[in-house]
């Protein structure tokens, strides 16, 4: 009797067979070949002639995903097959590489947005831009013009490395000791579709900043700034964090890396998670379930013995907590000038506003913006005497450096107007919502931050599990029995040293139109009763 051998489909291993429709596709053809067929075929033939397994795979290496159909409730996202939900229009991410942007960059993709894109332009929560109403006709002029200012959608969305994050104050921050910027230049320019590495199991989320402000506890590899006692500057490396519906902290590898390894070592990570990650169940095969069955002890030594052919010296761990830093309000810069972090409402902005930052911001003698992994962006390099302008004139276009706290610490994912595996809405909740708290806890003073996130559904793309109040959306009944939209409720998660993910609070269930009710009656309960100065997450 032949022994059937059950595998996890890791390459390494020699199970090269593809176990699941995605690993078959990608089998099939590169995700990076589609780019071919979008501009010879797909944009002249029209949305019709997309080939099924481009037009719901591979499309995604190209920052492309079909938007949800309009007029389908959240109710029936899971009743329905894919192609039901689809819109013949696109998603669009252009990916923004340390969220760093020129004025120029800005004011190209404030143009297409309205040209292009209704007039959408959303700041996601991983320092990309995101635009809604692509027409497969237009991407080829939208790649041309993005790629002219030197912007891409290369593997923006997909099973392969997405966006870099970067710290939105590299090179300017007075807490910095080392910009991390080349080391996110090289990255993207030596791997960023590279086909040996375009064929990963799953998506690979990556930071290397200074600051430990791009939540680098949730990546799937992150490079954290540390002083090490006789070696001087570098990074700690963290692997294997994630959300989603299995949440994971990242763990400390135990090295240090200096500036100029950062690129390889990267590299060396990525070739880990593509030759021994799982690739049976997509739902499983996340860098963190092997970080999860190996430990950081395993994955070190594989990293160090069979990919980067030399030990790597041991190192301390960096400092990774304190509050939040979205760099909302005015800041010194090291060069004696300012930046100034400005709040849109859960990252949505449009075209038209965008222009208007790149134009409010030359005036302001400033050719240099940021984006942030808190759905904010950052204007640098401005002078003392434009500082009062510049927020004025942005004030007038919703972006106020001076926020309330909830219109600071709300965030939101794409929910259910756009995204096909929604199940209720949350942009334009996060917008009712931010009115309703300014309005009904006017008379509260919060001392400390209280981050409010909405998901749409059970993914975790606004990160619910490490917000105060985490959000995750669903069909509820309320109190005459109907099934609506709301949110089942996590307390109490935060990144930082003392990190861990909100508890799930059992049975607690709002719905979406109660959520004002109960957000004010949470804030005032912890405001009554907690000691001075204790945040939320150890009240
Ligand atoms: Fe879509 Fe769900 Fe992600 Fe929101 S959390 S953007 S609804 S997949």
């Amino acid at each position: 009797m032949q022994v059937v051998t059950r595998t996890n489909g890791q390459w390494a291993l020699g199970e090269h067979t593809p176990l699941n429709s995605n690993e078959q596709f990608k089998l099939d053809d590169d995700g990076l070949n589609v780019r071919a067929r979008i501009e010879q075929v797909y944009s002249r033939k029209g949305f019709a002639s997309i080939d099924p397994s481009d037009l719901r795979g591979r499309m995604r290496w190209w920052g492309l995903y079909t938007q949800r159909k309009e007029g389908i409730d959240g109710g029936r996202t899971a009743t329905l097959e894919p192609e039901e939900l689809d819109a013949e229009f696109f998603m669009m991410r252009v990916r923004v590489d340390g969220g760093a942007l020129t004025t120029e960059q800005l004011r190209v993709i404030a143009d297409i947005s309205v040209e292009f894109a209704r007039n959408t332009a959303d700041l996601t929560d991983r320092q990309n831009i995101q635009y809604h109403w692509i027409r497969i006709e237009d991407v080829p002029e939208i790649w041309r013009r993005l790629e002219a200012v030197g912007l891409s959608t290369t593997e923006a969305c997909g099973d392969c490395p997405r966006v870099v994050l970067g710290s939105p104050v590299a090179g300017v921050s007075a807490d910095e000791v080392i910009d991390a910027t080349p080391a996110i230049d090289e990255i993207t320019r030596r791997f960023i579709g590279d086909p040996t590495l375009s064929n990963l199991p799953r998506k690979f989320k990556t930071s290397v900043a200074w600051l430990p402000d791009c939540a680098p506890e949730i990546n799937d590899l992150s490079f954290v700034g540390v002083e090490h006692p006789t070696l001087g500057y570098g990074f700690d490396v963290l692997v294997g964090g994630g959300l989603s519906t299995n949440p994971r902290l990242a763990e400390r590898l135990g090295v240090f890396v200096t500036l100029e390894q950062v690129p390889d070592v990267w590299h060396a990570v990525v070739q880990v998670f593509r030759d021994y990650g799982y690739r049976r169940l997509r739902n499983k095969a996340r860098l963190k379930f092997l970080m999860a069955d190996w430990g950081p002890q395993k994955f070190r030594e594989v990293l160090e013995t069979e990919y980067l052919k030399q030990p790597l010296p041991d190192g301390p761990a960096a400092a990774i907590g304190g509050t939040t830093l979205d760099h909302i309000g005015v800041h010194r810069q090291q060069d004696g000038r300012s930046y100034i972090g400005f709040a849109p409402i859960a990252g949505r902005v449009s075209g038209v506003t965008l222009a208007e930052v790149a134009d409010a911001a030359e005036q302001a003698g400033s050719h240099r913006v940021r984006l942030t992994p808190y759905q904010k962006l950052l204007v640098l390099d401005v002078s003392d005497d434009a500082v009062q302008p510049l927020t004025e004139r942005l004030s007038h276009v919703g972006l106020q450096s001076d926020p309330s706290p909830w219109r600071r610490s709300v965030m939101a994912c794409t929910g259910l107007e756009f995204c096909k595996l929604a199940i209720v809405e949350t942009k334009a909740r996060a917008h009712t919502l931010v009115a309703e708290l300014e309005r009904r806890l006017a008379d509260i003073e919060l001392d400390t931050p209280l981050s409010i996130h909405l998901n749409g559904c059970p993914n975790s793309c606004a990160r619910i599990q490490v917000a105060d109040i985490g959000l995750k959306g669903q069909i509820v009944t309320d109190g005459e029995g109907r099934q609506v939209e709301g949110y089942q409720v996590r307390l109490g998660g935060r990144l930082g040293q003392d990190a861990e993910f909100g508890r799930k609070v059992r049975a607690l269930k709002v719905t979406a139109d109660d959520l004002g009710d109960y957000v004010e009656r949470v804030t005032r309960t912890y405001v009554d009763t907690r000691s001075p100065g204790e945040p939320f997450a150890q009240w």
